[in-house]
C-alpha cells in the first residue's frame, strides 16, 4: 500500500546550495520499530497507519521515504569546548523535510543515525541504540516538563550493528525541531566571510522564528536580542529542573531557543553546583552552575557572526553587540528568579531577597539533598500544620536550617504554584541507564514504563511513581558517555 504523503514544504532545501548537500539515508537491513509518538504525529498532520509497525519501521528507518521528501544534510561549523571547527555539519543526521503543524508552525523532520553524509568526516553516520533511547526519553521528558525542546517522533532499530566500545544494535531517532539552525550555522558563513549568506540565513531565521523583528529598525540587532532572550529563558528552565546539557558547544545551541542535541546530558540527583556527568567534560566547562555563562559565551560567538550585518563602523557594531549581550545577563537573572520564585512559592523574588534560594541551595549542597525531592517535599510542607519546623528538619534542624526555614516561611505567599513548578518525577540517570541496558539486550519494557512515568511529572499520580526515588548511593550513575 502506498504511504499517504507527508505534508512537506521544504524551505531550507530552497536556500542556496552552500547551505546544504543532498544526502541519502542508508538502507537498513532489518528495521524494527522501537516506539512511535502518535500524539506528535497528529500534531504534525502526518497520517500513517499506526497499526502497521512494519510500515512505520520502513519509513522511520529511511528505507521508504515519503513522497516529496528532500533529504539533505545541513552545513554548520561550531566551537567545541571552546575550539573553533570550521566545518562540522550533519554527519549523522538527514533532514527529510519540513511540515507545517496544526498550530501553523514549521517543523523539521530529521533522521538521526541514518548513515553517512558529505559531512561525516571519519564517522560512520550511525547511532547506537543507547543514545537513541536516551534522547527519546530525555527530550520527551523535557517537553512534559514544559521546557522548549526538539521532540522524538519515532525510534527504530536498523538491524545492523554499530561498533563503538563494542558492537551495539544500530538505531535511528526521528527528531522533530522548530528548525536546525544553530549558532554554528552562522559561524560557518562568518568564517568564510560570506556576508550575503549570513544575511540570507539571518532573514530566514527571522522569518521562521522571530517574525516580529522583521519590521524593526535594526532587524539583525533585534535578532541577536531575541535569540539571547530565548536562551536566557531556556537555560533558566534547565536550571530550575536540575538539567545539565553536557555539550553546550555552539553547534548545539539552536537559534529557535529549543533544547537540542541530547548527548551526555543528565538530570542531577543530589544537588551540587559543580555537577558534571559527561565523561568528555573533564574540566567541567559545562557543569550545572556554568550553563548561564556558557550561554553568554556562545551568544558572543553568534554576535560576532552577525557583526557584518550591523550598521556603522566595525567598532560601532562591536559596541552595539556588547550592549545587546549585556542585557542577556539581566534577562537570565530575572528568568532565574522567576523560576526559583515559583519553586519556593514566593511571587516576587528580587535581587534583594533572592538569597533565600542561595541559602537553600547551600543547605542542599552541604546535606547532599536530592534536588527534585527537596523542592517537591517543600511543596508538601506548605500544607502541613507547622511548616517552619518541617522545613528546618529537611536539613537536620541546624541553626542555619532554622534560620533559612523561618526566612522562607515568612516570604511564602503563593504555595499553590509550587505544585506546577516542582516535578515529582524526572528522568533520573540511573533509570535512563537501566532502560538503555535493557534495550541493548532487546528488552524495551523498562523504556516504555519509564516513558509512561514521565508523561505528567507534576501530577499527584507522579508522587506515587516507582520512578520518583533518588538512587541509593550504590545505584548512582555519575558518568554519561556521548556514545556517538
Ligand atoms: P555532536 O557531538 O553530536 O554535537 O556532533 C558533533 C559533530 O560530529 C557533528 O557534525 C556530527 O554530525 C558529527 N558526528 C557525531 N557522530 C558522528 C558519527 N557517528 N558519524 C558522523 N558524524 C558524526
Ligand atoms: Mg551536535
Amino acid at each position: 500500500m502506498p504511504l499517504p504523503p507527508f505534508p512537506f514544504d521544504n524551505s531550507y532545501a530552497r536556500l542556496p546550495e552552500s547551505f546544504h548537500q543532498p544526502a541519502k539515508p542508508a538502507q537498513a537491513p532489518d528495521p524494527e520499530l522501537i516506539r512511535f509518538n502518535s500524539p506528535l504525529a497528529e500534531e504534525l498532520g502526518i497520517e500513517v497507519n499506526e497499526s502497521d509497525e512494519h510500515e512505520l519501521a520502513s519509513v522511520f528507518s529511511g528505507n521508504s521515504l515519503p513522497e516529496n521528501a528532500e533529504p539533505i544534510a545541513l552545513a554548520y561549523a561550531g566551537h567545541q569546548f571552546g575550539n573553533f571547527v570550521p566545518q562540522l555539519g550533519d554527519g549523522r543526521a538527514i533532514l527529510i523535510g519540513e511540515v507545517i503543524d496544526q498550530c501553523q508552525k514549521r517543523r523539521d523532520i530529521q533522521l538521526k543515525g541514518a548513515g553517512r553524509t558529505g559531512f561525516s568526516r571519519g564517522g560512520d553516520g550511525r547511532a547506537p541504540i543507547g543514545p537513541v533511547i536516551r534522547e527519546y526519553i530525555v527530550s520527551e521528558a523535557m517537553h512534559a516538563l514544559g521546557i522548549p525542546t526538539t521532540r522524538a517522533l519515532a525510534a527504530v532499530t536498523t538491524g545492523s550493528t554499530v561498533m563503538r566500545e563494542g558492537p551495539e544494535p544500530g538505531a535511528i531517532l526521528t527528531r522533530v525541531a522548530a528548525s536546525h539552525i544553530r549558532v554554528g550555522t552562522f559561524e560557518y558563513f562568518a568564517y568564510r566571510q560570506d556576508t550575503e549568506a549570513i544575511r540570507t540565513l539571518a532573514d530566514y531565521a527571522i522569518a521562521r522564528h522571530y517574525p516580529s523583528v522583521m519590521f524593526e529598525d535594526q532587524p539583525y540587532q533585534s535578532l541577536l536580542r531575541a535569540v539571547a532572550e530565548q536562551q536566557a529563558e531556556l537555560i533558566a528552565d534547565w536550571m530550575s529542573v536540575g538539567f545539565i546539557h553536557g555539550v553546550m558547544n555552539t553547534d548545539n545551541m539552536a537559534i529557535s531557543g529549543e533544547t537540542v542535541d541530547y548527548g551526555p546530558c543528565a538530570f542531577m540527583d543530589h544537588y551540587h553546583a559543580d555537577t558534571v556527568f559527561s565523561s568528555i567534560d573533564a574540566r567541567g566547562r559545562y557543569a550545572y552552575a556554568n550553563q548561564a555563562e556558557i550561554g553568554y559565551w556562545n551568544l558572543a560567538r553568534f554576535a560576532e557572526s552577525l557583526l557584518p550585518l550591523f550598521d556603522g563602523s566595525k567598532d560601532e557594531a562591536i559596541e552595539t553587540a556588547k550592549t545587546l549581550l549585556g542585557a542577556y545577563r539581566e534577562h537570565y537573572n530575572a528568568a532565574w528568579r522567576q523560576r526559583f520564585g515559583r519553586k519556593i512559592g514566593v511571587s516576587n523574588l528580587t535581587p534583594e531577597n533572592e538569597s533565600v534560594v542561595h541559602d537553600l541551595l547551600a543547605l542542599m549542597q552541604r546535606n547532599g539533598s536530592d534536588f527534585t525531592e527537596t523542592f517537591r517535599e517543600m511543596t508538601r510542607i506548605t500544607q502541613m500544620d507547622s511548616p517552619q519546623k518541617a522545613a528546618a528538619s529537611l536539613f537536620g534542624n541546624t541553626d542555619d536550617a532554622q534560620q533559612w526555614s523561618s526566612c522562607w516561611i515568612g516570604m511564602l505567599d503563593s504555595p499553590d504554584v509550587m505544585w506546577e513548578a516542582n516535578p515529582a518525577v524526572i528522568p533520573r540517570n540511573h533509570q535512563v541507564e537501566a532502560a538503555i541496558s535493557a534495550a541493548q539486550q532487546g528488552d524495551l519494557r523498562r523504556f516504555h514504563s519509564l516513558m509512561a512515568a514521565l508523561k505528567a511529572p507534576f501530577s499527584a499520580d507522579a508522587d506515587n511513581s516507582d520512578y520518583r526515588s533518588p538512587p541509593a548511593p550504590q545505584e548512582r550513575v555519575p558518568r554519561t558517555f556521548c556514545g556517538t
